[in-house]
C-alpha cells in the first residue's frame, strides 16, 4: 500500500478469515486505491496483509477516540500538529522524531544501537524510502537475508492471493487446475523414480501412499492428460502428499505441527504451509531434491553470516541458529550429502 492509501484507513477496515477450526489464516484490509485509478478521490480496494499489520491497525484503533473517522489523524496530545488527517509531512516529521528519541535513549543508556548520521548529518527519513527499500530487497535479493529468511518469505503466497484472489477473470481457477496437474505429475514422478530415495521421519509412509496413488491413477509414466480423472482420484483417494521445494509434507493431522488445534469442522483438513515447521514436524519426508535445497539454504545462510558490514547482532544470532538447525536436521534425517 502507498502512503496515501494507508492514510485513508478507517476504523474497522481489517477483516480476519478463519479456517474450519476457528483459527485465523488470512487478513485483509480495505481502503482507497489511487494509483492507476481514474477517480482522483480514490476507489475502494482490498489488500491481503500479514498478521502483524492487522495487529498494528488494532493498536491504532485503540489509540484514537471511538468517534474517529480516520485512523491516521494526528494524536490529540501533539498540539504542535494541526488536527485532521495526517499529512505526508507530519508522518515524516514523526518518523524523524522517533530517530531522535532512539538516539537520545541509546546515548543515555550507553547502548551502541544508534541510527547513525550520514555524511555527518542525521538522515532525513521519509515514508517513501520504506517502500523503496522493501522493493529493492525483493527485487535484488529474493533469497537473501531480509526477503528470504525472515518474515517476507511467506508473503509471496499472500501477495498472489491479493492480486489473483479478487480478480473476476477466472484466473484463480486456472491456476488451481494447473497446480493440481503439477502436484499429480510430481507425485507420479516421485512414485516412479524416487520412492526408495526418500528420507526423513515420514519417508516410509510417503512410499506406501505414493505406491497406492500410482496404482489407483493408472497413468502411464508421469504425464497427465486427463485432468478430470486426476480430480476424481484426488477427490476419493488423495494421498495427502504435498511436494515442496524444501520438504515433502506427508500430511497426518494428528502429527501436524502447523495445525496444533486439529480440525473441528473441516471435511478434509489440509496442511497450513504458512505455519510449517519443517525441521521439527514428523510429517516431513525429504526427496534428494529437498535435501539439496535445504543444504543450499544452510550454505547461503553461512555465507550471509560472514558478510560485511556485519549483520545486526540479533539477526546474526537468529540466522546462525537457523543454519545450525538445518544442518542438524539433515544429519539426523539422513538427508545430508
Ligand atoms: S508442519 Fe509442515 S510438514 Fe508438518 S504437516 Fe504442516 S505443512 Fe506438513
Amino acid at each position: 500500500m502507498r502512503d496515501s492509501e494507508i492514510k485513508h484507513l478507517r476504523p474497522g477496515s481489517t477483516r480476519t478469515l478463519l479456517d474450519g477450526s476457528g483459527r485465523p489464516y488470512r487478513w485483509t484490509i480495505t481502503s482507497l486505491a489511487f494509483k492507476g485509478e481514474h477517480d482522483p478521490s480514490g476507489t475502494p480496494a482490498t489488500w491481503i496483509i500479514g498478521a502483524p499489520a492487522a495487529r498494528a491497525v488494532t493498536v491504532l484503533e485503540r489509540l484514537q477516540p471511538p468517534s474517529t473517522d480516520l485512523l491516521f489523524r494526528c494524536l490529540t496530545h501533539r498540539h504542535r500538529l494541526k488536527p485532521g488527517a495526517m499529512t505526508l509531512r507530519s508522518s515524516n516529521e514523526l518518523i524523524n522524531h522517533v530517530i531522535t528519541w532512539i538516539n537520545a535513549y541509546c546515548h543515555r543508556h550507553g547502548i551502541n544501537d544508534i541510527i547513525p548520521d550520514v555524511n555527518g548529518s542525521p538522515w532525513n527519513l521519509t515514508t517513501r524510502q520504506f517502500r523503496r527499500t522493501l522493493a529493492w530487497y525483493i527485487a535484488r535479493r529474493p533469497g537473501g537475508v531480509i526477503a528470504g529468511a525472515i518474515q517476507y518469505r511467506h508473503l509471496g503466497i499472500q501477495m498472489f492471493e491479493g492480486y489473483a484472489g479478487t480478480s473476476d477473470s477466472g484466473f484463480r481457477a486456472e491456476v488451481e487446475a494447473e497446480q493440481a496437474i503439477k502436484r499429480g505429475e510430481h507425485l507420479l514422478a516421485l512414485a516412479t523414480d524416487h520412492q526408495h530415495d526418500l528420507s526423513g521421519p515420514a519417508a516410509a509412509e510417503a512410499t506406501a501412499r505414493l505406491a497406492d496413488f500410482h496404482q489407483r491413477t493408472g497413468f502411464a509414466g508421469s504425464v497427465i492428460t486427463d485432468i478430470r480423472r486426476l480430480h476424481r482420484v484426488f477427490a476419493r483417494h488423495d494421498p495427502e502428499v504435498y511436494p515442496g521445494t524444501y520438504v515433502t509434507c506427508v500430511f497426518n493431522l494428528d502429527k501436524a505441527l502447523c495445525r496444533p488445534h486439529g480440525a473441528s469442522h473441516e471435511e478434509r483438513p489440509r496442511p497450513a504451509p504458512l505455519d510449517c515447521q519443517p525441521l521439527e514436524c514428523r510429517n516431513v519426508a525429504l526427496t534428494p531434491g529437498n535435501a539439496a535445497a535445504r543444504a543450499a539454504e544452510a550454505d547461503r545462510l553461512h555465507e550471509q553470516l560472514g558478510a560485511r558490514p556485519n549483520l545486526p547482532p540479533a539477526l546474526h544470532a537468529s540466522l546462525a541458529r537457523r543454519r545450525d538447525a538445518i544442518r542438524r536436521f539433515l544429519t539426523t534425517t539422513g538427508g545430508a550429502t
